[in-house]
């Protein structure tokens, strides 16, 4: 820290204006859709960058962090554990890794079937905690499976019925729903229909309140479209490079 209390650094000041640029535009976006910006969070992705980074983020009063692969976030959130922060966890999950996710997530975005559910809830009553579980909804159930392999969510129509699942189970509890953009067209469509899906599941679960939605290249059309959270990697720590989704 240098005197004044700024935390000092070149990686810090560099985080710290892409912090300063991205609430600008969640700003100017909240403005357009008339909501308020303390009505939506920013969750930093942080995969594929270090801990350290992690500890950044916290200095400058982020408090949630969203990770996607089992193997590198568990030594991360371990390593994190006294920062403070909630974890998310937001990418493709395999049930034999639900226990170790149970372990240090906070919330899981990837809830897209009654396997699934059934292993996390083993999860966490084997770890004693309670995971807030998210259903991810698939927007563009069409399309085949891409390049990239598939994205995960269940089907508009089925998510309701998974809601229901994670409810019924124990150390779990619905918090609402979670959904990637489809590659192709436009994420406001996408964003509506989600919308449309988490008014379902609120009306039958009222605690159900957060929409995931919006990353760095569409977190506009979230807002406009009611997303609760932000899911935002490239924006606060720049490009991870053409591999790593
Ligand atoms: C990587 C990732 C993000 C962040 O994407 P950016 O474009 O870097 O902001 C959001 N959601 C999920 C599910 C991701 O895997």
């Amino acid at each position: 820290m240098t005197r004044d209390g700024q935390v000092a650094g070149p990686r810090t000041d560099r985080i710290r204006s892409h912090l300063l640029a991205l609430r600008e535009r969640v700003a100017t976006a909240c403005e357009k859709a008339d909501r308020n910006p303390g009505d939506v969070t920013i969750i930093a992705v942080t995969k594929t960058y270090p801990a350290s980074d992690v500890r950044i983020l916290a200095e400058l009063g982020l408090t949630d962090v969203g990770e996607n692969r089992d193997q590198e976030a568990g030594p991360k959130a371990a390593e994190c554990s006294g920062l403070g922060l909630t974890w998310h966890f937001i990418g493709q999950l395999q049930t034999n890794k639900a226990r170790s996710v149970a372990r240090y997530a906070d919330v899981v975005h990837s809830v897209d079937r009654g396997r699934l559910v059934r292993a996390l809830g083993k999860g966490a009553r084997a770890e004693g905690r309670e995971l807030t579980c998210l259903v991810q909804v698939d927007l563009d159930p069409e399309s085949a499976v891409g390049v990239l392999g598939p994205r995960g969510g269940v089907d508009p129509r089925d998510a309701l019925s998974v809601a229901g699942e994670i409810e019924a189970e124990g150390g779990l509890s619905v918090g609402g729903v979670m959904a990637v953009a489809p590659r192709e067209g436009d994420p406001g469509t996408a964003f509506a229909r989600l919308h449309q899906v988490a008014s379902e599941i609120r009306d039958r679960y009222p605690r159900a309140r957060v929409i995931s939605a919006g990353m760095s290249g569409d977190l506009e059309a979230a807002i406009e479209h009611g997303a609760t959270h932000l899911r935002v990697g490239t924006a606060l720590l720049g490009d991870r490079g053409p591999i790593v989704g």
